[in-house]
């Protein structure tokens, strides 16, 4: 098979990570006779930097045409005060909008050779941890209308709105609902819904969307409470399903579950197979440029875009397997290393996934 990847790298460790989830890709594509062809562009504060803006036309087009997109993370403090309307997020918003991604998975897997990496009770780690956030992209309040403004009694007063449509609820709901399927049949809808219009209709689209999926078994959870049993009870979640900021927040509380923000892979999906894949971690400027930063965030990003855009399971898996594997053999960076075991560098890190494979 034969694929063009876009690697959109970014800044502060984006392009450490990126680097180890190539030689995974490289690897796998060397195993299975893949022949994967990638093409480096610009995102973020690197492309305001190259261009003036976070992200140019001409990506976005090159973007559209490939087979799939590895994101490392945007943002930094050298654009920090920048005019807000070019900092490096905007480029990130922009390219899921232009590129249809309106849903953005997950998963929070708890690896068994990271037990004491995560902060709960061991009785409630052995109950076990792994379910998937489908967070709902590119609408809700970061899309929404803002304002700030003085107002005649001189007070700074600012807002920003929370709206969604029945149809973008519809379509999160469906792709939600269809994960579900393919797991454990149980989907919880994350809303506020005793105090929020765009929270009841949430609520009352998801019950209508339920009647087309009779396997599934659909409850609801205030985002509050949801914050809370994640922590207390995280082996009552599957598939969750929620709006852009609700799923924003709790999947960061999700990952401190598994141990390390570090860790964490997305992917970003509309209706079909393309997809845009990164770590759920920010740029992390306190350890850029250090070789210390975890590169399986992104590495994980890799096998979920080889598994939806690809249609390559087996080969998702393998690198599945080749990151639990040097894990359990106690190869480990920084951020996820505990007791006297020494850390390994980024690189290393990738090197021993890929030896794995
Ligand atoms: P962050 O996710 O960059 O870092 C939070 C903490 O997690 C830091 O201590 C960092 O060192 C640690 N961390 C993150 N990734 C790690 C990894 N792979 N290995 C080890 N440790 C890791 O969040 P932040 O500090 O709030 O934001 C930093 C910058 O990133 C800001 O400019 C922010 O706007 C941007 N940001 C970008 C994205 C994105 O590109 N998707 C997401 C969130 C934040």
């Amino acid at each position: 098979m034969t694929k063009t990847i876009i690697l959109l790298s970014g800044d502060g460790i984006g392009p450490e990570i990126i680097a180890e989830a190539k030689k995974a890709l490289l690897a796998v594509a060397k195993k299975f006779k893949h022949s994967f062809n990638f093409d480096m562009r610009k995102i973020g504060g690197e492309s305001i930097d190259a261009f003036g803006i976070p992200l140019t036309d001409d990506t976005i087009a090159v973007c559209k045409k490939a087979d799939a997109v590895l994101l490392g993370a945007v943002g930094g403090p050298k654009w920090d005060n920048i005019d807000p309307e070019i900092r490096p997020e905007r480029g990130l918003l922009k390219i899921r909008k232009e590129l249809g991604l309106f849903a953005n998975i997950r998963p929070t897997k708890l690896f068994p050779s990271l037990k004491s990496a995560c902060p709960l009770k061991n009785d409630i780690v052995d109950s076990g941890i792994d379910f998937i956030v489908v967070r709902e992209l590119t609408g809700g309040i970061y899309f929404g209308q803002r304002e700030t403004k003085k107002l005649s009694d001189g007070q700074i007063w600012a807002q920003d709105t929370l709206g969604y449509s029945k149809n973008e609820i519809e379509r999160i709901g469906h792709v939600a609902f269809e994960f579900a399927k393919t797991r454990s049949k149980k989907l919880c809808s994350i809303d506020k819904a005793n105090v929020l219009d765009s929270s009841k209709l949430w609520r009352k689209v998801m019950e209508d969307i339920a009647k087309d999926y009779p396997s599934v078994t659909l409850s609801h959870m205030y985002v509050d409470n949801a914050a809370m049993q994640i922590i207390k009870n995280p082996a009552q979640f599957d598939v969750i399903v929620t709006e852009n900021m609700f799923g924003d927040i709790l999947s960061d509380e999700a990952s401190a579950l598994v141990g390390s923000l570090g860790l964490m892979p997305s992917s970003s999906i509309g209706t079909g197979k393309f997809g845009l894949y990164e770590p759920i971690s920010g740029s992390a400027p306190d350890i850029a440029g250090k070789e210390i930063a975890n590169p399986i965030g992104a590495i994980l990003s890799a096998a979920m875009m080889l598994r939806h855009s690809f249609g390559l399971e087996e080969e998702a898996v393998a690198i599945e397997n080749a990151v639990e594997s040097a894990l359990s053999k106690g190869f480990k960076t920084a951020d996820i290393v505990s007791g006297k075991e020494s850390p390994i560098s980024t690189s290393e890190m990738g090197e021993k996934i890929v030896q794995e494979l």
